[in-house]
């Protein structure tokens, strides 16, 4: 199959979410005379947090959402990180918070997780949040598997009923994402398989899905003979390889083989920010709704 006949164009889905998700936001406007905002908390000038923060305040320029960022030194005290949480929370402008990730070491972030408000939760940090979505009742999905449900959704894969195999159980990609197919609801309902590191002879598992979803975080893992013709393949991964960004799927062996599959760059990722912009404006509505 030609590779642009099986390309998800990830940019364009993202384009055209946030396209509907600048009319919802000058709604909200009209309403209330205030735009979703979200707050980026950042310890420390790590290189790719700052580009991800970057890439979060433009999304949230496309969209029209206000947008603030809160960059704390790498020695802030896990006090001063608690006190911020505590000022954002009690915000009433303040609809959506994020805190970057990995945060120091001097810091537990099981605290921090448990110090966001979980109204304010917009990717899914805060246990409470991720216990409901492990109950089958979510209120915000963390946005990258979000992402790939997204996808899906918008790509119309059906989901129902077909196998999923996910290379990775990370909290933040691979298990959440594993909960979010198994979901009783539309365009969820998949059998779900989760592979990880101790994985033995991970293509006998690969090879059996109709739906793969490769978040491991190691450069092109998954290789065209551990795919069956046909697969939709879904790369969330993304490595950097001699300067170029690379995803988990070696993507010229495996396109030829797949039926659909998602591009690094440009696939997964430009949905992920609009996931974190759709969950802020969900999170402003909810929280004027009281
Ligand atoms: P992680 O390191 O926390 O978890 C990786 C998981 O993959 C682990 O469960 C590990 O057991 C498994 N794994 C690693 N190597 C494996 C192998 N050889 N075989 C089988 N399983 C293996 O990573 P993460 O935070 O879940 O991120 C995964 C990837 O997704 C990374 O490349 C990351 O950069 C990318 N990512 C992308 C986005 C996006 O929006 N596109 C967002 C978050 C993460």
């Amino acid at each position: 199959m030609n590779r642009e006949d099986n390309l998800i164009k990830g940019k364009i889905i993202a384009d055209t979410i946030g396209e509907e998700l600048k009319l919802e936001s000058a709604q909200f406007f009209q309403k209330t005379n205030m735009k979703p905002r979200l707050s980026v908390v950042i310890l420390g000038d790590d290189p790719a947090a700052m580009f991800y923060v970057r890439m979060i305040e433009k999304s949230c320029q496309k969209v029209n959402f206000d947008f603030e960022k809160h960059a704390l030194s790498e020695q802030a005290t896990e006090e001063q990180l608690l006190d911020l949480l505590h000022r954002l929370n009690e915000d009433g402008i303040v609809h959506g918070i994020i805190v970057q990730t990995p945060l120091p070491e001097h810091i537990n972030e099981d605290k921090i997780r448990e110090a966001l408000s979980p109204a304010k939760d917009v990717d899914c940090f805060n246990p409470v949040n991720m216990g409901k979505l492990a109950m089958g009742n979510p209120d915000f999905l963390p946005c990258t598997p979000e992402a790939v449900f997204e996808i899906l959704k918008r790509e119309n894969i059906e989901v129902e009923g077909k196998h999923v195999v996910i290379v990775g159980r990370s909290s933040v990609v691979g298990k959440p994402l594993a909960l979010i197919l198994l979901l009783k609801m539309p365009h969820a309902n998949a059998t779900v398989t989760v592979c990880h590191s101790r994985t033995k002879d991970l293509a006998s598992y690969t090879r059996k899905g109709d739906i793969v979803v490769a978040a491991a975080g190691a450069a092109r893992l998954v290789k065209g003979e551990m795919i069956k013709d046909g697969t939709i393949v879904i790369d969330v991964g993304t490595n950097e390889e001699k300067g170029k960004l690379v995803g988990d799927v070696d993507f010229d062996e495996v396109s030829r083989l797949a039926s659909r599959i998602t591009p690094v760059p440009g696939g997964v990722g430009p949905v992920t920010n609009m996931m974190l912009m759709k969950n802020t404006l969900q999170a402003a509505e909810r929280q004027l709704a009281k």
